[in-house]
């Protein structure tokens, strides 16, 4: 996939819509040690990552299926789902 490496931007697939993106416009969504999902802001987190469009569309068909656990290889509780949806429901629509 990354054959021309110098000249193409990483990019990643959305876990809700699966189009893939440019890495930097999606945000990612990381497994911290104890197990608790977080938006991962650098990018650079260790540990388990899934991305996600900065729509809430997509961050609400992943919660509310629960097809995070899934992506990150955890039980994401109901209240670290919700205070997900809380984070981009805090951020502006882009479209
Ligand atoms: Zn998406």
């Amino acid at each position: 996939m990354m054959r021309l490496k110098n000249r193409h931007l990483p990019q990643r697939t959305c876990i809700a819509c699966r189009q893939i993106k440019e890495k930097r416009s999606l945000i990612r969504l990381v497994r911290a040690e104890n197990g608790v999902a977080q938006v991962d802001i650098s990018g650079k987190q260790p540990g388990r990552g899934a991305y996600l469009c900065p729509s809430r569309a997509c961050w609400e068909l992943v919660l509310k299926k629960d097809r995070l656990s899934y992506a990150l290889r955890t039980k994401v509780s109901s209240d670290n789902r919700q205070t997900l949806l809380q984070y981009i429901c805090d951020q502006p629509e882009e479209n």
